[in-house]
C-alpha cells in the first residue's frame, strides 16, 4: 500500500475529476499558497474529521499531532471510538471533489481498494417504495467500507514528514494562557494503567472527538459559555449485517437503497463491500429499530418495500451477527453564535454538527469544514477565530435544512410549519417525478449529493416540470406486496407479532428519547446518497 499511495500522489485520474469539477460548477475552493504559522497544531480525534484537519494543518505547522483514544493507525475494522464505522457509509459527490484535492489519485486508489464507487444517478434509489428512473449526473460517489476508507487517508496523512499519530491516549481537557484567551495545548493521558497526565504545547488545537465532544465542559471549565445546541429528536437506530456474496448473484457494483419515507418508514442500504461482500443495513426511525437475532432481521428486511434485497440475503450467508448503532437525535452545536472564544482553538466534524446519517451527510459535512479551516489559516493575520466558526455554520446551514426538514416530514418527529409544509409536499411530488423523467434526478442528485443549493430544485422551469409529471401522483404511496415468508419454516407468534408485514406511519413508536449511544439526537433530508 505505501509504494501504491505514494505513487499515486502523483497527478491522475483528471479526466474523471475534471468532469466531477464540471458537474460541480468550478466552485471548488483554491487553497493560497501556504506559510508557517506556527511549531505545532495537535488535534484531539483522528477519525475523518481530525485526518482531515490534520492533512489541512500540515501545510501551515512545522508538526501536526493527532491524538486519539484508540488505536486507530492500519485499523480496517471496528473500533470502538468510531463503532458506527462499520455501518453503511458513502461520501457524497461534494466531499469526494474536495477529498480529491486533498488527496491526489483517490479515485484511483480507492477503486484499487476495492471500494465501490459510482455514480450516484446510477444507483437504484426508492422513494416511496418507487424506483426513480436512473441516470448518468457525473457525480460520484465512494462506498463499501467507511474504515478501509478512513484507515486510507490517514495512512496518507500519517505518511507526510510533520504528522504524527498518538494513539491510545486520551484528551481530557484544554490548556490555556492565565488570562484564558488563549488556548495554549491539551492535557492528555496515556490509557496505560498509572500513565500520568501529560500536557501538550500548541500553537492551534482542533477538538475533532465527535458527537461526543466535550468541548462545551472545556470551555466552560476555561470560564466562557457552552454553545447553544439545536436538536431534532428522531429515535433512529442503523442495524447491519455482512453476507458474502454467492457466484452469479449481483454482478458488478450494486446498490439498492429504499429510502425511509412516512408511509414506508423502514429504509434500507444494501451494496458492495470493499471485499466483494454484501452489507446490508437497515434503518428504522421513531423507535421502529430493526432487531439483531437473525429471526427478526430477516422478518424487518422482508417487510421492505423492495422484495429484491430480501431475495439476496435469504439464502446468503452472513459473516457474522447483526450489529446495531442508536442514533437518537440529530445536533448541531452553535459555536459561531458565542461571543467569546479563544485563541488558538477551532472545532469540526461531528462535535460541531451531526446530522440523521440516512442523508449520508457527515463525511462531506467535515470535508466542507476543512475547506473553511484552509479558509481561516490563509487569512489569519485578519480574522480571529469566530470567523472560522461562522464560516463553518455556513458550511453546515443547507446540509441542516435538508436533513431535517425532510425529517419533519414523519409524524411525531415536531411541529410543522407551513413553509415546511408546504417544502415536503412539493418534494413529495418531486420524487415522484424521478421515477419518471431522469431530468429531476439529475436535479435532485446535485442537491442530495451537496453540490447545489436546496433552492435549485425551486427554480421555475424544474418547478412546473415536476408539477406537470405529479399530476397522476395518486394520494398514497404504493403498498407493495411483501416478499414472500420462505418456506417451510413458519414464522413463530412471537416473530410474526414483532413484525407487521408493512409499518404505517400511525403504527411508529414515539421517539426513543435518550436512549442510545449518546445523550440526544437528529434529523432528515429527503435523500442521502451513497451507501
Ligand atoms: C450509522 C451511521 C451511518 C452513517 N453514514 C454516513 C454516510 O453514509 N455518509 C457520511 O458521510 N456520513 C455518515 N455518517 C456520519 C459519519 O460517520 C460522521 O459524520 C463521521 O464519522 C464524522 O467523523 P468525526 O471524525 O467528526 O467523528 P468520529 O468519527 O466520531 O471520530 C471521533 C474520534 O475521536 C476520538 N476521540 C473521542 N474522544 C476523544 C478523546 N477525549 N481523546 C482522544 N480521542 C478521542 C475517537 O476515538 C474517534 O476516533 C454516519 C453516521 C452513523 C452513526
Amino acid at each position: 500500500m505505501g509504494d501504491h499511495v505514494a505513487a499515486s500522489r502523483t497527478a491522475r485520474s483528471g479526466g474523471m475529476i475534471d468532469r466531477m469539477r464540471a458537474a460541480f460548477g468550478g466552485r471548488q475552493s483554491t487553497p493560497g499558497a501556504p506559510r508557517i504559522l506556527g511549531d505545532r497544531a495537535v488535534v484531539a480525534g483522528g477519525s475523518i474529521a481530525g485526518t482531515l484537519a490534520a492533512r489541512v494543518l500540515s501545510d501551515w505547522y512545522r508538526e501536526v499531532v493527532v491524538v486519539d483514544r484508540d488505536e486507530v493507525l492500519g485499523v480496517t475494522g471496528m473500533r470502538k471510538g468510531a463503532s458506527h464505522a462499520v455501518h453503511a457509509h458513502g461520501l457524497h459527490a461534494r466531499g469526494y471533489l474536495i477529498l480529491s484535492d486533498l488527496f491526489p489519485g483517490l479515485l484511483d486508489d480507492a477503486k484499487e481498494l476495492g471500494l465501490p464507487v459510482r455514480d450516484f444517478g446510477l444507483m437504484r434509489w426508492y422513494f416511496n417504495a418507487r424506483p426513480i428512473a436512473r441516470t448518468e449526473t457525473g457525480l460520484l460517489s465512494v462506498a463499501g467500507n467507511r474504515p478501509v476508507l478512513e484507515n486510507y487517508l490517514r495512512s496518507r496523512v500519517a505518511g507526510l514528514p510533520n504528522v504524527t499519530y498518538r494513539q491510545h491516549a486520551d484528551v481530557l481537557g484544554l490548556v490555556a494562557t492565565a488570562d484564558r484567551g488563549r488556548v495554549t495545548g491539551v492535557r492528555i493521558q496515556e490509557r496505560t494503567p498509572g500513565s500520568p497526565e501529560q500536557r501538550l504545547d500548541a500553537d492551534l488545537v482542533v477538538d475533532a472527538t465527535g458527537r461526543g465532544s466535550r468541548l462545551p465542559v472545556w470551555l466552560a471549565e476555561l470560564g466562557y459559555e457552552r454553545p447553544v445546541e439545536e436538536r431534532m429528536t428522531i429515535g433512529l437506530a442503523y442495524t447491519t449485517r455482512t453476507y458474502r456474496r454467492r457466484p452469479g448473484t449481483f454482478d458488478g457494483p450494486v446498490a439498492i437503497n429504499p429510502v425511509a419515507s412516512p408511509e414506508h418508514p423502514r429504509g434500507a442500504f444494501f451494496g458492495q463491500t470493499a471485499t466483494g461482500d454484501f452489507r446490508l443495513s437497515l434503518t428504522g426511525i421513531l423507535g421502529d429499530h430493526p432487531p439483531t437475532d437473525p429471526a427478526g432481521f430477516e422478518e424487518y428486511v422482508r417487510t421492505l418495500p423492495v422484495a429484491d434485497i430480501h431475495q439476496a440475503v435469504r439464502d446468503a450467508d452472513p459473516t457474522g451477527d447483526a450489529v446495531s448503532f442508536t442514533f437518537p437525535a440529530s445536533v448541531w452545536r452553535h459555536y459561531e453564535r458565542l461571543t467569546r472564544f479563544p485563541a488558538g482553538l477551532a472545532v469540526l466534524g461531528d462535535a460541531v454538527c451531526s446530522f440523521n446519517p440516512v442523508y449520508g451527510q457527515g463525511m462531506t459535512a467535515a470535508a466542507m469544514q476543512v475547506t473553511a479551516l484552509r479558509r481561516f489559516l490563509d487569512g489569519q493575520s485578519a480574522a480571529d477565530g469566530r470567523s472560522y466558526l461562522r464560516d463553518v455554520a455556513r458550511q453546515m446551514r443547507h446540509p441542516w435544512q435538508l436533513s431535517t426538514r425532510t425529517d419533519l416530514d414523519f409524524p411525531g418527529v415536531g411541529p410543522r410549519s407551513l413553509p415546511i409544509r408546504l417544502h415536503n409536499a412539493y418534494l413529495v411530488r418531486l420524487q415522484y417525478a424521478m421515477t419518471k423523467d431522469p431530468e429531476v434526478t439529475r436535479a435532485y442528485m446535485r442537491v442530495a449529493g451537496l453540490v447545489d443549493p436546496p433552492r435549485t430544485l425551486w427554480r421555475l422551469p424544474l418547478l412546473v416540470r415536476v408539477l406537470r409529471l405529479a399530476r397522476d401522483m395518486p394520494a398514497t404511496a404504493p403498498v407493495p406486496a411483501p416478499a414472500p415468508v420462505p418456506a417451510p419454516a413458519p414464522l413463530s407468534p412471537t416473530v410474526a407479532a414483532s413484525a407487521p408485514s408493512s409499518v404505517p406511519a400511525a403504527s411508529v413508536r414515539p421517539p426513543a428519547t435518550g436512549a442510545g449511544d449518546e445523550p440526544a439526537g437528529p434529523v432528515d433530508a429527503g435523500q442521502r446518497a451513497g451507501s
